[in-house]
């Protein structure tokens, strides 16, 4: 397994200036392929899992990872990836479409700030409040004097949500015009992705330049310590996994998270069991005997955590 921090390599380092034009969308680091990438992939899942519940356990600290990316960039796949690893209970996910009439008769941010995560939760954002300065800069859908100044607000918010326990990652999926016509493409040869076809992927592609630069504004006045921007190269779907995963399993462990302490004492829990088996005359006499035996019936590997 490879030792490079993906969280140091994917990174906007903050105050730099991004270029995305010389950003290797088709980058896979030492992988040929999927199949060669596969044990590493499920190992991240795997650890994603185990502490994506210690996190739920000690119900101290959240985390919000914000996905944004062009159309067909994959931000629906990363969401299904990375859930896989995740017990839906401590789980939300949310997708942010055009404002509603409520939604922009408020402050651009309130809409957001609502499904921020709980302690203990992980919230995934399908688009976020950089829509704000994204569709909405391209399109001019505010005045510059309004949007340009939201860059300092997204920052000010993010540092009051990592002042209150969130951690916050978000991801930019890198694909290039080659890949999201390809992309395009397969939603029309295959039937069972015309749905996902809309007329506005259609639209928003002539403004591929526009976006680059929104893309490139976001990234670069937004990437901070408390809330870093990460540009995932995702011409290869398999790698934008690898990678997300990857990063997503990285920050967790840096967290040192901690079981919390038994709100019971759990000697005088283990002569509550031993009394019930003996009055009972059934079951295995300690209760380590009793898990290994649900283990082994078990075919699931983490029975028991759930
Ligand atoms: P999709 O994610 O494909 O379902 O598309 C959602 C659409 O909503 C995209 O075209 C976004 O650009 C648009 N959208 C999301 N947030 C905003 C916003 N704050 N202002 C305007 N359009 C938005
Ligand atoms: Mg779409």
């Amino acid at each position: 397994m490879t030792t490079m921090s993906y969280s140091k390599l994917f990174r906007v380092e903050p105050g730099s200036n991004v270029d995305l034009g010389k950003v290797d969308a088709s980058f896979k680091d030492k992988h040929e392929s999927h199949k060669h990438a596969l044990p590493e992939i499920e190992a991240y899942v795997e650890k994603m899992h185990d502490l994506q519940y210690l996190m739920y356990a000690e119900g101290k600290r959240s985390l919000l990872i914000c996905l944004q990316g062009r159309d067909a960039a994959g931000k629906d796949g990363t969401i299904n990836h990375v859930l896989s690893g995740m017990n839906p209970q401590g789980c939300s996910v949310t997708g942010f479409k055009v404002p509603s009439a409520e939604e922009a008769a408020h402050d651009f941010l309130w809409r957001y700030h609502q499904h921020a995560p709980r302690k203990g939760q992980v919230a995934i954002f399908n688009r976020s409040h950089y829509e704000d300065v994204l569709v909405v800069r391209v399109h001019e859908l505010v005045p510059k004097k309004v949007w340009s100044k939201r860059y300092e607000q997204i920052n000010d918010f993010e540092k009051m949500l990592a002042d209150n326990g969130t951690h916050i990652l978000k991801f930019y999926l890198h694909i290039d015009p080659e890949e999201q016509l390809e992309r395009f493409k397969q939603r029309i040869d295959d039937p069972a992705r015309h749905w996902k076809i809309s007329d506005g992927d259609y639209a928003e592609r002539p403004f591929w330049d526009a976006y680059t630069e929104a893309f490139e504004a976001a990234l670069s006045h937004c990437s901070t310590e408390h809330a870093p921007w990460f540009i995932i190269p995702a011409n290869h779907k398999w790698f934008r996994n690898l990678a997300v995963s990857k990063i997503v399993a990285e920050t967790l462990d840096a967290l040192d998270m901690k079981f919390p302490q038994p709100t019971v004492d759990i000697n005088e829990i283990k002569q509550k069991y031993h009394a019930i088996v003996e009055a009972e005359g059934t079951g295995a006499s300690d209760p380590s005997q009793a898990s290994e035996k649900k283990d082994k019936k078990s075919k699931k590997k983490k029975k028991g955590k759930q």
